[in-house]
């Protein structure tokens, strides 16, 4: 067993914390190169890169934990190459294949096992995958040397001291246009939510809640985060639109939900003038599972969820309680769902 870092796990934030190794391959004359773990944490790039003047940059975010039994494992990481496939395509970067991308962050994840946090602390590894256009681009069109780097980083629990529900806000501005890149895990579509954020956050929100900006009368999702809804009589609701980013938390609890616990699930369109109908509601994503919604305000008007603002509602709660203890080895997972590192 490595000796591990000496590190606060209990106290720790979601903050960068550089660690030892990082992964990089690069894209140069129509091909990848073998790919490598190195020390150096910095990049060095032409000033008119394309990732810097016209934001050609994907990626992808995982996590790497220790299991109950002593396991470092990562969850589904075949659907983070996947997606990272499917947006490359969309952002005209190269595919970097995806059995590579399984195998780069195996290495990452070894090569930085001192910084997996152990059982029963709350903290994980988190993995950072990412590809960028690094050469020099003026003339409006894709980059031809490309990137494709991973890093690892220990965070904290998302929520210390347990996820009490937030409030949300609608927002008025669009985080995807109808045919636009909302579907792909695109740098850009973070770009623009920042002033959302922030002005949110000014507003004493949490988060925002984005509407589809065609009619504005569905909801699509948060900046990072897929909705759950739970209807009174127990059927969990997920909206559908082709803008939306599919979760892999979120497509995992769907599967939990309907194969493990029985529950009805439906993917639909969901209207903003139904949401008082929902019991509970949730935001799914890798860095806190679910995080559990109280109140939505629609300018001004209060939709208030029955599970109320003191705790989870108790279908997300059961979800919640069920992926978690898949994740760390506490309940059996769907076959393929865990990859054990070491
Ligand atoms: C990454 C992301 C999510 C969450 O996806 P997970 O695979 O569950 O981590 C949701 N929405 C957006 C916009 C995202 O970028």
């Amino acid at each position: 067993m490595m000796e591990k870092k000496n590190i606060d796990w209990e106290n720790l934030d979601f903050n960068y914390i550089k660690t030892d190794k990082r992964y990089v391959s690069t894209y140069k004359n129509g091909k990848w190169d073998d790919g490598a773990l190195i020390e150096d944490d910095m990049i060095t790039m032409s000033e008119c890169a394309c990732v810097l003047q016209y934001a050609q940059t994907i990626f992808e975010g995982l996590k790497a934990y220790t299991t109950q039994d002593g396991k470092i494992v990562v969850f589904r990481p075949d659907l983070n190459a996947e997606r990272l496939a499917n947006s490359s395509k969309r952002m005209e970067m190269p595919v970097f294949p995806e059995e590579r991308f399984i195998d780069a962050v195996v290495q990452t994840v070894k090569a930085n096992a001192a910084y997996v946090p152990p059982y029963g602390t709350g903290a994980t590894l988190y993995l950072r995958p990412y590809m960028f256009g690094i050469n020099p681009v003026i003339g409006v069109k894709p980059a031809d040397e490309f990137q494709f780097r991973i890093f690892a980083t220990p965070v904290g629990p998302y929520f210390k001291g347990g996820a009490k529900p937030l409030t949300i806000k609608i927002s008025d501005f669009d985080r995807a246009a109808p045919n636009g890149t909302g579907f792909i895990k695109a740098g850009l579509n973070y770009a623009m939510s920042l002033h959302a954020i922030v002005t949110a956050h000014n507003e004493g929100f949490a988060e925002n809640m984005y509407l589809d900006p065609k009619t504005r009368t569905k909801v699509e999702e948060t900046g990072g985060a897929n909705f759950l809804f739970v209807t009174k009589d127990n059927k969990i609701v997920t909206p559908k639109s082709n803008s939306i980013l599919p979760s892999i938390t979120r497509r995992s609890l769907m599967t939990v939900a309907k194969d493990y616990l029985g529950y009805e699930v439906e993917e639909r369109e969901v209207y903003l003038d139904e949401l008082g109908n929902f019991a509970e509601c949730g935001l799914c994503g890798t860095a806190a599972v679910i995080s559990p919604v109280g109140k939505i305000n629609d300018h001004g008007k209060e939709i208030c969820f029955p599970s109320g603002m003191e705790e989870m509602g108790p279908v997300t709660k059961k979800l919640y309680d069920t992926l978690t203890g898949m994740q760390m080895g506490k309940l059996d997972a769907p076959e393929g769902w865990i990859k054990v590192i070491e």
